[in-house]
C-alpha cells in the first residue's frame, strides 16, 4: 500500500505530468485546481461557472462566424439563454470552420464521435479541453480509491496514452501506467476465460470497461463460480442498467462506479454514495423538454451541455440527446459538485409503438436480463407495429419460458402490435465499436 502510494506520487509528478506537458497538455494545473474545487459549496461553484460561461459567450459572439452571423442584429450583452440549442445535425449542416474561434492561437485537434448512433460527428477540440478532461477524469477515478499508476485493467478497447504515434515510447508509457489493455470486441467463452486469467494475474484494484462487456464477463464469472476480488469497477460508454450493475457488483465482488461522458467531454461520475456528480468546472448542464424549453428542477428531459474549457471551438448548448434530470440534494460525501439524478439513456432508445405507447428500454432489460436462460438479446422495430426480439438462449430455455415471455412482451407492447421471437446464434455487436445496442429502429 505504502509502496503503491510512493510509486503513484513519483509517477504522477515526475513522469505523467511532465510527459503530458511535453506534448502540450498542462494536466497538472487543472488536476490541482479540480482536487480543491470539488469541495467548494454549490454557490461558490456556480460563481466559478458563471465566469467561465461569460468568457465562452464572449469568445463565441465575437470570434465565431456562426454566432457572429446569428447575433448580427442583436443587442449585447448576451446571456447563455440567447444562444440556440445546437444539435449534431446543425453542426454537420454547417462548415466546421463556422464554429472555430477565429482568434484562437492554440492547436486544434480534429475529432470524430464514435458513431454508435448514426453517422459520426466531426468536431474540433483543443489542448485545454483535453488536459482539463483528463484532469477531471483522474479526479473522478480517485473517488474509487484508485491512484494514478495503480495497476488497472482497461476493457474499453481503446488504450489511453499520449504517445500512440510512437510505438516504443507508447509501450513504455503503458508499462509505467501499469495498464493492462483487454479488447472487448470479440467476447466469447474462450476470450472471456483469457480475460479472467489476465484480471487475476494483474492483481488490480480497478477495472474499467463498457457496461455490456463487463456484464458479459460478470455473467461468465457467476456461472463458473470464479472468485474475484476487484475493489472498484468503473462502467462507461453505455447506459448501465440495474440488472447489469447487480451482476457486475456480485461477480467482481467490488463497488460499481458509473461514468457518464459524451462527445463534448466527461459529464459525471458516481461517488461512493452513488451520486452522479457533474464535473461542473468543465461542463455546464441544462435539462430541456421535447420543445427544447428548460425543465423544472427534477423534471426529466434532454441533457444539454456547454463545454467550459473548450476555447478553440466553443461548444455551446449542445444537445446530447440523452435523457436525465438534475437534483439539488446534498450528497453525504460533502462535494459541492451538482448532481445528475437519472441518466435514462439516449432519446433514440425510447421505443414508440404504433398504438402510441412509449416504452423505455429499461422495461425490456428488466424483463430479459434476470432470466438466466437468456444470454443476449436485441429488439428490432421493423415498423411502428412490428417488432422482432433476437434472443441468444441457453439449452435450458423451454416452452414454458417462451410462453411467459410472449405474455409479458405483448403486455408491454400493447394492442395491435405484432412481434416475433427469433432465436439467434449470436447478437452482433455494433460494427464500429464494441458497444452493444439493445434497440434498433429499422425503418
Ligand atoms: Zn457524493
Amino acid at each position: 500500500m505504502v509502496l503503491d502510494r510512493i510509486y503513484s506520487d513519483l509517477f504522477k509528478n515526475f513522469i505523467f505530468f511532465p510527459m503530458a506537458k511535453i506534448v502540450g497538455y498542462n494536466i497538472r494545473n487543472y488536476y490541482l485546481q479540480f482536487r480543491k474545487t470539488q469541495w467548494l459549496s454549490i454557490e461558490e461553484l456556480k460563481e466559478h461557472q458563471e465566469k467561465k460561461i461569460n468568457r465562452i459567450i464572449k469568445i463565441a459572439s465575437t470570434n465565431v462566424s456562426y454566432y457572429q452571423e446569428l447575433f448580427k442584429t442583436k443587442n449585447k450583452p448576451l446571456t447563455l439563454l440567447d444562444f440556440p440549442i445546437i444539435s449534431k445535425e446543425i453542426i454537420k449542416k454547417n462548415a466546421l470552420d463556422n464554429f472555430i474561434n477565429n482568434n484562437f492561437k492554440g492547436k486544434l485537434i480534429l475529432k470524430s464521435s464514435s458513431g454508435s448512433t448514426g453517422e459520426p460527428l466531426q468536431y474540433y477540440v483543443d489542448q485545454d479541453w483535453k488536459a482539463s478532461k483528463i484532469a477531471s477524469w483522474i479526479r473522478n477515478l480517485e473517488w474509487t480509491g484508485y491512484k494514478i499508476g495503480d495497476p488497472y485493467v482497461n476493457v474499453t478497447g481503446f488504450p489511453h496514452g499520449f504517445f500512440k504515434k510512437y510505438p516504443i515510447i507508447f509501450t513504455i508509457e503503458q508499462k509505467f501506467f501499469r495498464l493492462n489493455n483487454i479488447s472487448p470486441f470479440e467476447l466469447n467463452d474462450q476470450s472471456i476465460i483469457d480475460i479472467v486469467e489476465k484480471i487475476k494475474k494483474a492483481r488490480v484494484n480497478l477495472i474499467r470497461g463498457y457496461a455490456s462487456s463487463l456484464y458479459e464477463i460478470a455473467k461468465f464469472i457467476k456461472e463458473n463460480n470464479i472468485k474475484l476480488n476487484i475493489k472498484s469497477i468503473v462502467t462507461t460508454g453505455e447506459t448501465l442498467f440495474n440488472e447489469q450493475r447487480e451482476t457486475i457488483k456480485n461477480s467482481f465482488n467490488g463497488k460499481v462506479y458509473d461514468e457518464y461522458g459524451v462527445d463534448a467531454g466527461l459529464i459525471a461520475f458516481q461517488c461512493k454514495f452513488g451520486s452522479y456528480h457533474i464535473n461542473c468546472e468543465n461542463m455546464y448542464i441544462e435539462i430541456v423538454d421535447d420543445n427544447l424549453k428548460p425543465c423544472k428542477l427534477g423534471q426529466e428531459g434532454q441533457i444539454v451541455v456547454t463545454a467550459l474549457s473548450l476555447f478553440g471551438f466553443p461548444l455551446i448548448r449542445y444537445n446530447t440527446e440523452d435523457i436525465g434530470s438534475l437534483s439539488d440534494i446534498n450528497c453525504p460525501c460533502g462535494r459541492g459538485l451538482p448532481i445528475l439524478k437519472k441518466i435514462q439513456g439516449r432519446i433514440s432508445d425510447r421505443i414508440i409503438t404504433g398504438n402510441g405507447k412509449i416504452i423505455t428500454i429499461h422495461m425490456f432489460t428488466g424483463l430479459f436480463m434476470p432470466i438466466n436462460e437468456i444470454d443476449q438479446f436485441r429488439i428490432r422495430q421493423k415498423n411502428p407495429n412490428r417488432f422482432i426480439f433476437d434472443l441468444k438462449i441457453k439449452q435450458t430455455f423451454n416452452n414454458e419460458l417462451s410462453t411467459f415471455l410472449r405474455e409479458k412482451i405483448s403486455i408491454l407492447l400493447g394492442d395491435n402490435v405484432e412481434f416475433d421471437i427469433n432465436f439467434v446464434e449470436n447478437v452482433e455487436l455494433h460494427e464500429t465499436n464494441a458497444k452493444r445496442k439493445f434497440f434498433i429502429r429499422d425503418f
